[in-house]
């Protein structure tokens, strides 16, 4: 499957995750659940759902922006960090989720497809300026950076 098609089915999957309650359900192994700023509730309605790895158990992820932040501290707001961290996300345009109009939600699932896209998009070139390197260097020998 090219890595195109697998970003689009990747996004198709994650369609739920613009429901609170589906962004909340991510969160049963996060390791900050009470007494903390950054709850499961808390990081679900700035927009996060949890994507911890055993490497990475504080790693959540922006559902729109697609944005990963780790390293989080009790004190952490999540609303906060993602302004700060990714203040051109178009989830943070509705501090209301619930009151947005079918427009807006329109608007916002475009956004969270382009940039699917354009994740999948930089992978490539990322994958294609490696295999250039690869052939210049057979063709050339190493070169000095
Ligand atoms: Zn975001």
């Amino acid at each position: 499957m090219s890595d195109m098609r697998a970003r689009i089915k990747e996004a198709l999957e994650e369609f739920d995750m613009h429901f609170f309650n589906d962004r909340l359900e991510t969160f049963k192994d996060w390791p900050f659940q009470e007494n903390c700023e950054c709850t499961p509730e808390k990081l679900a309605a700035a927009g996060f759902v949890y994507c911890g790895t055993e490497n990475e158990p504080d790693l959540v992820k922006c559902y729109v922006c697609l944005k990963e932040l780790d390293g989080w501290e009790p004190e952490d707001d999540p609303w906060k960090e993602h302004v700060g961290h990714s203040g051109a996300c178009p989830f943070l345009k509705y501090e209301n989720i619930m009151g947005i109009t079918l427009k807006e939600f329109c608007e916002l699932e475009k956004a969270r497809m382009m940039n699917h896209c354009m994740k999948g998009i930089k992978h490539s070139k990322a994958e294609w300026s490696e295999k250039r390197d690869e052939i210049q260097e057979k063709i050339f020998g190493k070169q000095k950076q």
